[in-house]
């Protein structure tokens, strides 16, 4: 069921139940106006999630010849939708760099090299086929590529007469996109800003510092004037500025105790770091981690290795199969 969530312009919420996911539900956006509308994400190729969306465009009357798609970032809960319910008409929007990444995707070329990657971090061979058969952002893209058009920082467009600037956050995914409806000053965060969960910070390639791009993509809207934010999963609670703060306190614990392991125990690898480090897991520890969230956890691991190599407090030593680590300075 559609939920009204502000007038003029009419913004309406499509909550997208996402199957045995601990992300719960997936928040698609409309912004119903008379001549043309606009429906931010769409929820994982998934037959219960094309129900629910199909369901709330259709009660809220939806034609989407006469609407623009735009996608806050290439993750398959928020793409995996696109290719059932355009037309030939609907515009399709995202960021450049993400539209992109997901071409790799499609050529093949983006799943051996991860895996590779998680391999020399620590993870086993046999770890890695089992991810490879549950893993959600695998299972549920879009079967084929669609087309969109591509959009990059601070570039603006109008939706019946509302303005809208795309907002490049890089750090969840390079490509992440918030959009800002201008004069109502309404925020849609997409995964970048979250509230009753963190985002995943991953590591991706050819990029250096996910985690240092993240934080600085906090900042950026940390600057701007929000009334309200609207996220890509769940609910909004908290005061945004009061939430980003959170978000940045987390990521600092993190990256101290990250340093720490490391100081204590020099060579270890990624998934050996990780291993110690705490996660909100209710109760489970480490061995006992479903393999996607095992997945989730090393690749967030990584993102910290990454952020501290960047800043010269720990070196990857790359001589051996499996990578570990040491830090510069180890005692504290
Ligand atoms: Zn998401």
């Amino acid at each position: 069921m559609a939920e009204l969530i502000y007038k003029n312009p009419d913004i309406y919420k499509i909550p997208v139940t996402l199957p045995n996911n601990p992300l719960k539900i997936l928040n698609s956006y409309v912004i119903r106006t008379p001549d043309e509308n606009l429906v931010i994400d769409t929820g994982f190729n998934q037959p219960e999630c094309l129900e629910a969306l199909t369901a709330g465009l259709k009660e809220l009357c939806i034609d989407m010849d006469h609407t623009t798609l735009f996608l806050t970032h290439l993750h398959s809960d928020h793409v995996g939708l696109t290719n059932d319910i355009i037309t030939d008409k609907t515009r399709v929007l995202m960021s450049d760099v993400d539209y992109n990444y997901l071409k790799n995707e499609h050529d093949g070329a983006f799943w051996p090299w991860m895996e590779e990657k998680f391999y020399h971090e620590g993870l086993s061979r046999d770890l890695i086929e089992l991810q490879r058969k549950v893993n959600p952002a695998r299972a549920f893209a879009p079967k084929y590529l669609f087309r969109a058009e591509t959009v990059s920082d601070h570039e603006c467009f109008s939706i019946g007469g509302h303005i809208l600037e795309c907002l490049w956050t890089p750090g969840h995914t390079p490509g992440h996109m918030c959009l800002y409806l201008k004069k109502e000053k309404i925020l849609f965060s997409g995964d970048h800003i979250l509230f009753d969960i963190t985002p995943n910070i991953t590591m991706w390639r050819g990029i250096d510092d996910s985690l240092g791009n993240y934080l600085e993509s906090l900042r950026k809207i940390q600057s701007l004037d929000i009334h309200l934010t609207l996220p890509g999963h769940r609910g909004n609670d908290m005061d945004v500025y009061e939430r980003i703060q959170q978000i940045q306190q987390h990521h600092d614990r993190r990256i101290r105790q990250t340093l720490s392991i490391i100081q204590k125990n020099p060579g270890l690898n990624a998934c050996q770091i990780g291993a110690q480090m705490t996660w909100s897991m209710r109760g489970k520890n480490w061995d006992e981690f479903p393999i996607q969230q095992k997945w989730f956890a090393i690749g967030e691991t990584i993102s910290h290795l990454d952020y501290l190599i960047e800043r010269g407090e720990i070196v990857r030593h790359t001589d051996k199969e499996i990578f570990y680590y040491n830090a510069l300075v180890n005692e504290i």
